[in-house]
């Protein structure tokens, strides 16, 4: 599009999405603000993998070092039984040996994205309460009574999205029968069960506990996915019912389990989403979570959001309006995420393994060369 540089952008949310489409949009030479309802940005205190196709992204942007030198590259990731049996050793994908797989603090890497952006391009306080779709430009309106009007609104607001809600979707999220209980610990603290850089995912009996590295912290990620009926958003749960998700794991991970500080653990229920029809409309599109909330089994979700962000700014540069780009963008994304969100939705039980990697599954250690996971 010629006319970028006279494009007004408000984007909503300052998550991973909102910001990753800050600094691509804003690269395009648009004006961008992004709108968020924090006063202060926090993430939950936990790591996650970022892709290839996310690291290379962020190469294009200039922002690659400001991400590795607060991630560590990794190799694999591994699926074991509760007490340590090999079921599966996975090569993350990798481009070559120019981009590996990075695993990252939650934190950290919100910090290093949004310090990459314009100073005041981000206005905190900003809770959206409501988006008018005028055709060619749309207006928002916050909680505090302001409003913004854009040439284009980006609803990166996440899984719970007043922008979809508003005007795409008004379907609820859906739970999915589980719990996370996410922390970082000190690799002093982990029983010595870290010991290189590489993801590990401990199944059994409806829990998975992942140790994701953080070295470069000398920290750890400690998550325990399991199942439970209480669908509360963020529900009540005590150290014992914690203990009972891992009963019959390895002692260590149930040594680390009883070790966790409560007020340092993250506990929500899972919910992701259906897919959604339509993302966009002439001068409004959905992004990340707010379009398409998956669940975490397949560690996809922000690193869709980095997707996303980039082949937004792909499309609006591409097309010869911003009608053009936003059909362009859902036809170019859609049917990936669609594909993962339902991916997703298969855990990693035993008959599960199998549908994701037929015929690997289980008690096996293998090296598979392509997988349902890769982009
Ligand atoms: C337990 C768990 C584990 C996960 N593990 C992984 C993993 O290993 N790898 C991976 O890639 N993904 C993982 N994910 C998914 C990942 O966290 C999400 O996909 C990602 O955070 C989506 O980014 P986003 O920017 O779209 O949304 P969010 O991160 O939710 O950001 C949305 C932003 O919008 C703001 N906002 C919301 N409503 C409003 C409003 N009304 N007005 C203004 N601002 C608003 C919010 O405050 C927030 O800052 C996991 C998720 C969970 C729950």
């Amino acid at each position: 599009m010629q006319d970028l540089k006279d494009l007004k952008i408000a984007i909503v949310g300052a998550g991973y999405g909102g910001a990753a489409a800050a600094k691509a949009l804003s690269l395009l030479g648009a004006d961008v603000t992004v709108y968020e309802q924090a006063s202060r940005i926090r993430e939950v205190g936990a790591g996650i993998g970022l892709r290839p196709v996310t690291m290379n992204r962020f190469r294009e942007w200039g922002i690659f070092d400001a991400i590795a030198r607060v991630s560590s590259p990794s190799e694999y990731f591994e699926i074991l039984t509760p007490t340590g049996e090999p079921i599966m050793k996975e090569a993350w994908p990798a481009d070559g040996e120019q981009t590996r797989t990075h695993l990252i603090h939650r934190g950290d890497f919100i910090e290093a994205l949004l310090g990459a952006l314009p100073e005041g391009m981000v206005r905190l306080g900003h809770r959206l309460e409501s988006v008018e779709d005028k055709g060619d430009s749309s207006v928002l309106t916050f909680a505090d009574g302001t409003t913004a009007e854009a040439d284009l609104v980006v609803g990166a607001d996440g899984i719970k999205s007043v922008v979809r809600q508003r005007l795409f979707s008004d379907k609820d999220p859906v739970f999915s029968g589980e719990h996370a209980y996410r922390a970082v610990i000190n690799v002093a603290d982990a029983r010595g069960m870290v010991t290189d850089d590489n993801l590990r995912m401990y199944i059994g009996r409806g829990t998975k506990v992942y140790l994701l590295p953080l070295r470069h912290r000398d920290q750890v990620s400690f998550d325990i996915t399991a199942r439970c009926p209480d669908g509360t958003w963020t529900p009540r749960v005590t150290k014992e019912d914690m203990l009972r998700t891992v009963e019959g794991f390895d002692e260590r991970l149930v040594d680390i389990t009883r070790g966790l500080d409560l007020d340092t653990v993250n506990i929500r229920a899972v919910y992701d989403i259906d897919p959604v029809g339509t993302w966009h409309s002439d001068s409004v599109v959905l992004i990340g979570d707010a379009a398409h909330s998956m669940l975490h089994h397949q560690g996809q979700g922000a690193n869709s959001a980095i997707e996303d962000a980039g082949a937004l700014a792909d499309a609006l540069r591409g097309a010869d309006s911003v009608k053009e780009g936003l059909a362009l963008f859902q036809a170019t994304r859609k049917p990936v995420t669609d594909k993962l969100q339902a991916i997703s939705r298969q855990g990693w039980t035993e008959d599960e393994i199998d549908e994701v990697f037929p015929g690997q599954a289980p008690t096996r250690t293998q090296t598979p060369t392509a997988t349902a996971t890769k982009e």
